[in-house]
């Protein structure tokens, strides 16, 4: 199972076509993202694979990759999923297709960072463009708290300083002024973008081809960092009480559904211009339901740690060739660990969660 991950991006995508070439009935969509090349000089590509008869009502979709350097987990999971289907481990309920995304945001997998190239975080970007961003004052207070400092001496005093933030403000107020998204400030944690960024326009690309005229999409976009260590953590972004937040609770478990866990105990912050919301809007009067699930790697501090270790590799000129070495290690530690129990039960928890929404649609 722990050869499902990969070390670069280039072979986590041919891993993932290869899996689909062994797979019957399915068509690959591939796009080359324009003007970037990745980490090693390769071509940067978010590839879309359709599993299954084309005229299928419903439909399971996967997403890999959205916060790029979250990939490898996911990657593996798609992956492993493919073969699972391929050896007839999974099977396809009639009238059910699968479509599977992978690297959403390619020049973040292939660089290790969350972000795109233009330091957009990709599940804040997907809003209207054509009225005012959303406004959020807060995350100004505490941007040069988590941002911009190069010197050890630095980053303890902001450390410091962010401490007594949080005691005054409250950690509702911090996972708030971090979480619910910024458009704002281009160089800061958790940017929106100033415009649809070519993933967003991608992925809007892979409905039209695959997803119009369906009844029903089921919906997950795979991340890792918030949750338990090595458990899946539901985000479900349907109106609670919905009929189609019920149906996710039947599919996954009301009380995951409803868990208050992930933040520290504090509320679960807004998010503006989720990925969610941009794929629900492409998918015309389908029945939309689904949602984010993480797998947890770290604690809350030490994620937070891993956002500003992407921020630095990014921004900071001043960085030496083993400091750099060293915050990638640590980004990726964050967000694709290393041990093998972790990476077993994220497969193992993964495909069982896939397979329970491909039951759900029997
Ligand atoms: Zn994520």
């Amino acid at each position: 199972m722990l050869d499902y991950y990969s070390q670069s991006y280039d072979e986590a995508r041919s891993a993932f076509l290869a899996a689909a070439k062994n797979v019957a009935q399915t068509r690959v969509f591939s796009q080359e993202l324009p003007g970037y090349l990745g980490a090693t000089g390769e071509t940067l590509t978010q590839d879309a694979v359709y599993i299954g008869d084309p005229h299928a009502k419903q439909v399971l979709v996967m997403l890999c990759g959205t916060h790029g350097l979250e990939g490898y987990a996911s990657s593996a999971l798609l992956t492993a999923f493919l073969d699972a289907v391929g050896n007839k481990t999974i099977a396809l309920p009639t009238g059910v297709a699968v479509v599977l995304v992978h690297a959403v945001n390619p020049y973040g997998f292939s660089y290790m960072l969350r972000t795109n190239e233009r330091n957009v975080d990709l599940n804040r970007n997907f809003i209207d463009f054509s009225t005012p961003t959303p406004a959020n004052p807060l995350y100004a207070q505490i941007h040069p708290l988590l941002c911009g400092a190069t010197s050890p001496q630095q980053q303890q005093a902001n450390a410091h300083a962010l401490q007594q933030w949080i005691s005054e403000q409250g950690k509702n107020n911090f996972f708030r002024a971090l979480f619910d998204g910024q458009y704002d400030i281009a160089e800061g944690l958790i940017y929106g973008g100033n415009a649809r960024q070519w993933s967003n326009h991608a992925l809007e690309n892979v409905a039209q081809k695959f997803l119009q005229h369906k009844d029903k999409v089921v919906f997950i976009d795979w991340h890792t960092g918030l949750g338990e260590y090595g458990q899946a953590f539901y985000l479900c972004f349907n109106e609670p009480g919905s009929s189609e937040w019920r149906e996710c609770c039947d599919m996954w478990g009301q009380d995951n559904i409803e868990t208050k866990a992930g933040f520290d105990g504090s509320e679960r912050p807004k998010y503006s211009g989720l990925v969610f919301n941009g794929v629900r809007s492409f998918v015309g009067e389908a029945r939309f339901v689904g949602a984010v699930i993480e797998f947890g790697t770290t604690p809350p501090e030490y994620t937070i740690s891993g956002l500003q270790a992407d921020n630095r590799l990014r921004f900071d000129t001043s960085l030496s060739d083993a400091e750099r070495e060293r915050l990638k290690a640590e980004a990726f530690d964050a967000f694709c660990p290393l041990a093998s129990a972790w990476r077993q039960d994220v497969l193992q928890e993964g495909l069982r969660i896939s397979e329970r929404a491909l039951h759900s649609m029997n």
